[in-house]
């Protein structure tokens, strides 16, 4: 970088004990730096965009004599290698994005922006990411229409809607994509109707299909970049199964989101890079005899606040899968308890030895 700043959304402050801390209030993104000199916190005043690196460099050593050159370097490296920093002058935005677009996202690009701690990555090369991507959603119920209508409007290019049902009166009390009028008609044709009217920049296509098989499930996610699986039904060694198998089969990531009652969730997969869907729910299983399980399956008691929070769960792990940003290692299943906001679902387990689906047949 030529001349770095610290971005806006990582403003660093001070602890009383001398720690640095940067990158916020936000766990996973912030970092505390040991700091009994002084030179990390001159350092990042220093950085404020009128400066090069070699000159940062070369006034903390004025500042403090006990400072090597090499050592002072090293504090802006670290510093230029931590993913707080931003060019001064704002990258333009990279070919591929409309004058539209570039309006359109801007909420998503400030977020990218605090998020993503890839060094000298531009927030909207994300977008150009989301915009190359092509996904394929399974299930347009409560979890579906949320998480489809999620990832339309934040400008995934491609999406493909799959459903076999009609919208019932019962739907309405969580299927944001349906209307009173609607009643009757099937959900997969009014889906892309409506998400195209929420954004015409992108190309949604649908299938009023019910998935039957695995090698079903394999043809349809063939050729996209990501599944969200957002159907329960067939149940048990069901649906969830299939996508497992047939994602691994054709290298397609996937997330798969539910709800049972208050617990809602969401398990996140692309072996091998982290356990597949069957070797996490096998270990949960494993724990059952000594307590609770997260349970991917979703009961008939739900509401729009449910339904939505478990498709918004499965919207931002496609994002994170397709994208990579924020970057967060697949294979685990996570989400809330309504109940107890203290509770927060989460299972990650490796991989069992000799899984087809994990390791190859
Ligand atoms: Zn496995």
């Amino acid at each position: 970088m030529r001349f770095p700043r610290v971005k806006a959304e990582h403003r660093p402050f001070r602890t009383m004990d001398g720690t640095v801390r940067i990158g916020g209030e936000i766990y996973g993104l912030a970092a505390e730096i040991d700091d009994p000199g002084g030179w990390v916190w001159a350092a990042l005043c220093l950085l404020d965009g009128r400066r090069g690196p070699q000159e940062v460099a070369a006034r903390l050593v004025l500042m403090f004599p006990g400072l090597g050159a090499a050592e002072a370097r090293g504090v802006v490296d670290d510093l230029l290698a931590s993913g707080y920093l931003e060019e001064a002058a704002a990258a333009p935005p990279p070919r591929g994005l409309t004058a539209r677009e570039l309006d359109r996202y801007s909420r998503n690009q400030a977020f990218f922006r605090g998020v993503d701690l890839v060094p000298g990555h531009s927030a909207w090369e994300t977008q150009l990411a989301l915009k190359q991507a092509r996904v394929v959603v399974v299930g347009l119920g409560g979890t579906g229409s949320h998480a489809a209508w999620s990832l339309a409007a934040i400008g995934v290019g491609r999406l493909h809607c799959v459903d076999p049902d009609l919208v019932e009166l019962s739907n309405l009390n969580r299927q944001l994509l349906y209307s009173e009028a609607d009643v009757g008609r099937p959900k997969a044709a009014l889906a892309q109707a409506r998400l195209s009217r929420i954004n015409s920049d992108i190309v949604v296509t649908s299938a009023r299909h019910r998935v039957t098989c695995e090698a079903d499930l394999r043809s349809l996610v063939r050729g996209y970049d990501a599944l969200a699986l957002c159907a329960d039904e067939p149940r048990g060694e069901g649906i969830r199964v299939w996508a497992s198998r047939a994602c691994a089969a054709a290298g397609v990531p996937w997330a798969g989101g539910g709800y049972n009652g208050p617990l809602v969730t969401v398990g996140v997969f692309d072996p091998p890079n982290g356990a597949c869907y069957e070797c996490v729910a096998a270990a949960e299983q494993t724990r059952r005899a000594e307590g609770g399980v997260p349970d991917l399956g979703g009961g008939p008691g739900v509401t729009g606040a449910s339904a939505g929070i478990s498709g918004h769960l499965v919207a931002q792990a496609i994002i994170s899968l397709v994208t990579g940003v924020p970057e967060v290692p697949p294979g685990y299943v996570h989400g809330v308890n309504l109940l107890s906001p203290d509770h927060h679902v989460y299972a990650r387990h490796p991989a069992r030895p000799g899984c087809a689906t994990c390791f190859g047949p």
